[in-house]
């Protein structure tokens, strides 16, 4: 399998929700940060539909508190929240605009999104805002370097990314070994206390171990303990 490019300084991960990078991704940005590169975040949502017995005016502050905790343990210090309503996020034209602006403000060369097939595993139903999101997102890599799609942003100077990564499909084209970042993943998903604290019963470090072990675990044709795949496509930048 081939190495996903890192001739790169600058990236950008766009995802649904306050958790969605911390489940694998996190180990990638782990890794890239620590070469030196600029990664920011920015999210869709702020996941406050995300704690069940939490109402969403509590939830969506604490959850963009957790997210930006999580980030800093990886080495990113910019978070950004676009506002769009967890659980409703809608495949529009302005989710692209929202998104192509993103990505003229922060002119990342690489932008790394999530899965937005209809499964995360085989029998394991994607969520409607991860499905929105992931395609805007791919949309809006384009739309970024168009003057034309969307008129309201001529503020912004076009901008092309040169890839797009996506984390989480079934069959990546491109492996990473994130070994050396295996344990800073781990600590940048147990950030995630209080959602994880209501998902299970069970230690949140305990919880955030066992997933990163599914998630970033050996993959075939990469010789390393600890693994990503992703899906790469190529854009003009
Ligand atoms: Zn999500």
């Amino acid at each position: 399998m081939e190495q996903l490019p890192e001739d790169w300084q600058r990236g950008i991960v766009i995802a649904a929700h306050p958790d969605d990078i911390e489940y694998g991704a996190a180990a990638a940005v782990a890794r890239w940060t620590g070469q030196g590169k600029d990664i920011r975040y920015v999210l869709v949502s702020s996941g406050e539909a995300g704690i069940a017995g939490l109402p969403p005016a509590e939830c969506g502050p604490l959850r963009e508190d957790e997210e930006r905790a999580s980030a800093k343990i990886v080495g990113v210090s910019e978070v950004e929240f676009l506002g769009h309503p967890d659980g409703r996020i809608e495949e529009s034209l302005a989710l692209r605009r929202d998104l192509a602006a993103a990505i003229r403000r922060h002119r990342p060369e690489m932008v790394v999104l999530f899965n937005f097939s209809g499964t995360w595993a085989r029998g394991y139903a994607n969520s409607a805002d991860h499905r929105a999101v992931g395609r805007a997102a791919l949309d809006a890599v384009s739309d970024a370097g168009n003057e034309w799609i969307h008129p309201d942003l001529t503020d912004l100077p076009i901008w092309s990314p040169r890839w797009a990564a996506v984390y989480g499909v079934a069959d990546g084209s491109h492996g990473l070994d994130v070994t050396d970042t295996f344990e800073t993943a781990v600590a940048s998903l147990t950030a995630h206390h209080r959602y994880l604290e209501a998902l299970s019963p069970e230690p949140v470090a305990a919880q955030a171990r066992a997933v990163l072990e599914m998630t970033a675990g050996p993959k075939e044709g990469i010789p390393a303990a600890h693994a990503l795949t992703f899906e790469l496509y190529y854009f003009a930048g």
